[in-house]
């Protein structure tokens, strides 16, 4: 009976996959419950894989009876399940109001790494990538967030293949994270608790474009990897590039990446991502400029060869024009790698992820205009 429980009919349920440790602590408090039960929960949604709460049988009965009526454990549902000849698998997922986003599993011989999604699209609009196009819509919830990781090892772990599973998280997905820092913060705790997926500080890496402020927050309160989409060496080229710039330009973003690393322990590298934009951002100058510009920051330097979407303007840099690039990198100590495109048979590779947004930004009409002038 629901006066039992004290709770009116019409209550929105709660999603339990959204609570971080101290969340779920702090719902069961409310229900007069020990701290305790927030730890065993935590196990049977993300370890156990039990979202019915009748199944979870070191829970008293009319505690999960309360659980019913309170609470759910719901995930968006998966609308598209795609595996590129490499073995990357890209999900669509649907969201209660019908946005669509995209998560990616990229497999390695050493790792599996989930590329996840923060947000419905991305206000960023840099002009390389393709989801900042398709305009934004809104945050993604934390329940939102960390459904990808649940999907993800169950839908993985189905596939009984030796070596594939989800060892590292990557917030390279769709959206910015660090413009939805609170539901960012608990997903990335759920991903490190030990009662849920315990993966260690070295393998959740949030990327940002560079919001110098939550940089700073970020630093304080986790200590997950940071990657830095740096894609330029001066004001003039990112401002176009990265144009979140104009408003945090390198003087401010890269003494933020220094304090980053004060604030972690020595051992701490920053990932920096560069796009390889032939003609653009690809020549020795722009090598020798990078090298300048991050002396003295440990770095672990990450060229994204560019992948090419109709209307975008770019073209990728040549192999060999890359491999020139490394060299010069490498050749002044800079720990370099070019990063392997994966997944593009299937639109899953960085920047080509898009779901299907309900844009609010309206962006999508502006990009019918050629850009920048470039008539590549
Ligand atoms: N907004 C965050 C998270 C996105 S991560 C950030 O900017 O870091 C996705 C990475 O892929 C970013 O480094 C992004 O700049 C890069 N990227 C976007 N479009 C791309 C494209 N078409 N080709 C290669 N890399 C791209």
């Amino acid at each position: 009976m629901v006066s039992e429980v004290n709770i009116p009919l019409t209550a929105e349920k709660t999603n339990l996959l959204g609570l971080d440790r101290e969340g779920l602590v702090a719902f069961f408090a409310s229900l007069g419950e020990k701290s305790f039960r927030a730890s065993q929960v935590m196990k049977w949604i993300h370890q156990q894989d039990v979202a019915d709460f009748q199944l979870m049988n070191n829970i008293s009965k009319s505690l999960r009876d309360q659980l019913e009526v309170l609470a759910e454990i719901t995930a968006p549902e998966v609308v598209l399940d795609e595996l590129s000849s490499d073995g990357t698998r890209k999900w669509v997922l649907k969201l209660n109001d019908g946005n669509q986003i995209e998560t990616v599993y990229i497999p390695e011989s050493d790792r599996g790494t989930l590329c996840v999604s923060s947000q419905v699209g991305c206000a960023l609009d840099c002009s390389f990538c393709s989801t900042g196009r398709r305009g934004f819509n809104r945050n993604l919830t934390t329940a939102e967030i960390i459904s990808q990781v649940w999907l993800a090892t169950r839908l993985v772990d189905e596939e009984k293949k030796p070596g594939r599973k989800v060892t590292n998280v990557v917030l390279m997905g769709m959206g910015e994270p660090l413009l939805n820092f609170d539901n960012v913060v608990k997903a990335v705790h759920i991903m490190m608790d030990d009662f849920a997926y315990g993966l260690s500080k070295r393998r959740v890496t949030v990327s940002t474009a560079g919001v110098v402020p939550t940089m700073d927050k970020l630093g304080d309160v986790l200590d997950s990897r940071l990657a830095v989409s740096l894609h330029a060496t001066n004001n003039e080229l990112r401002d176009q590039l990265v144009p979140i710039n104009k408003k945090y330009p390198l003087e401010e973003l890269i003494p933020a990446c220094r304090r980053f690393i004060e604030k972690q322990n020595a051992r701490t590298r920053i990932t920096f991502e560069y796009v390889m934009l032939d003609g653009v951002n690809d020549t020795d100058q722009h090598a020798r400029e990078l090298i300048r510009l991050l002396k003295g920051i440990p770095t672990l330097m990450n060229l994204i060869p560019f992948n090419p979407f109709k209307g975008s303007g770019y073209k990728t840099s040549s192999a060999k024009r890359v491999n020139a690039f490394s060299e010069i990198l490498m050749e002044s100590g800079m720990t370099t790698v070019v990063r392997r495109t994966r997944g593009d048979d299937i639109d899953a590779a960085c920047g080509q992820l898009v779901g299907k947004i309900e844009d609010k930004s309206r962006r999508d009409r502006r990009f019918e205009e050629p850009r920048f002038g470039m008539n590549l």
